[in-house]
């Protein structure tokens, strides 16, 4: 397999492409005594009668803050779903190009290929859940763009091994995007900190899980400087709303009040882990870094019938590959947590 290298991944016509040029992008100023008259708005104020701030800078400042690195390795997008697709449209080829994906993990990977007309190759993870390091390799070929990795994974709930990881980043000469939806809840670092050592490394984040923000739709995407420029050269140009900036700028500012959800979330998990676990229908509860977890039942239909009936709604994972019989529960708050245990035991 060829050595990495950017410029034969990406689509040739995106390669080609000439961006669409907003009014912002053309003249951005924070003197706010000039008079924008450019952009065909509304003149009159009613705090959201102007566009947002296309390259959402005041955001990424913050995020780039705490999360240690440069804002021009930062691409924000309407969820992860929305950057997920960026980087399919940006690289894949339809009827032409592949992805990888490695079930049972996240359903979205395989939808946003169909949806773009490209192939996902799918390599179904060990027993352990964790990546098969030689079929995904005999999978690859000229055509194979990406690799999706969801670490930890939905809804296995476990790391992906870092020393395949690390193979996998140096054998694939595509790009490795690793989903770190719930890596907030994970006793391994992030894999951020690898970013300036692997060229071929993308991260996607999101708002909707430990952040607490699933209905502003916040995505964040993270990768080299190349890479973000192409993903930037393709995203719609007012794609992250002003309400969504205003309101993750907020949250942000609360960042000790979000670690301290996250700690009460993830002894919630091991406590509910605990109690599930004397429970005569549950058979398996699985190893979990996430707010989640994944319980192998005696007969999935039946007991989440009887969940809902309780009044819980939880999730049948059963019809994945490797996850029979397995439901998925969402940790909720101590209360919620509290009742479920009381009302199974009854
Ligand atoms: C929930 C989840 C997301 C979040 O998607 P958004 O579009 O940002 O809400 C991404 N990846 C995985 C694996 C998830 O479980």
């Amino acid at each position: 397999m060829g050595k990495f290298q950017l410029s034969r991944l990406i689509r040739p016509n995106i390669a080609d492409l000439k961006p669409y040029s907003s009014a912002r992008d053309e003249f951005t100023s924070s003197d706010n005594r000039k008079i924008f008259l450019d952009a065909n708005e509304n003149p009159f104020d009613n705090g959201m009668n102007r566009y947002p701030d296309p390259k959402q800078t005041i955001v990424k400042n913050s995020l780039a803050q705490i999360k240690g690195i440069n804002q021009e390795t930062m691409l924000l997008g309407n969820g992860s779903d929305e950057v997920l697709d960026l980087l399919i449209r940006a690289f894949c080829e339809p009827g032409k190009d592949n992805v990888i994906s490695l079930p049972p993990t996240y359903g979205m990977y395989e939808v946003i290929a169909g949806i773009n007309n490209v192939e996902n190759r799918r390599v179904l993870l060990t027993d352990k859940f964790q990546p098969d390091l030689q079929n995904i390799l005999a999978q690859v070929d000229v055509h194979t763009k990406l690799l999706f990795l969801c670490s930890p994974n939905n809804p296995t709930a476990n790391c992906m091994d870092r020393e395949i990881v690390k193979r996998l980043l140096t054998e694939f000469s595509g790009l490795v995007v690793i989903d770190e939806a719930y890596i907030d809840f994970a006793n391994e670092p992030s894999w951020l900190e690898e970013l300036a050592n692997h060229p071929n490394l993308v991260i996607t984040q999101t708002f909707s899980k430990a952040i607490g923000m699933a209905g502003i739709r916040l995505g964040v995407c993270y990768g080299s400087r190349e890479i973000i420029q192409i993903l930037n050269r393709i995203k719609p140009p007012y794609n992250v709303n002003e309400l969504t900036q205003r309101a993750a700028l907020k949250r942000l500012k609360g960042w000790g009040s979000i670690r301290e959800q996250i700690v009460k979330l993830t002894e919630q998990r091991e406590i509910l882990k605990e109690a599930l676990s004397s429970v005569p229908f549950v058979e398996r509860i699985f190893d979990s870094e996430a707010n989640f977890l994944l319980v192998k039942v005696d007969n999935a239909e039946k007991r989440y019938k009887e969940f809902l009936n309780l009044g819980f709604v939880v999730r049948d994972r059963s019809n994945q590959p490797l996850l029979a019989n397995c439901l998925r529960i969402t940790i909720g708050t101590p209360e919620e947590n509290n009742y479920l245990i009381k009302s199974i035991k009854k």
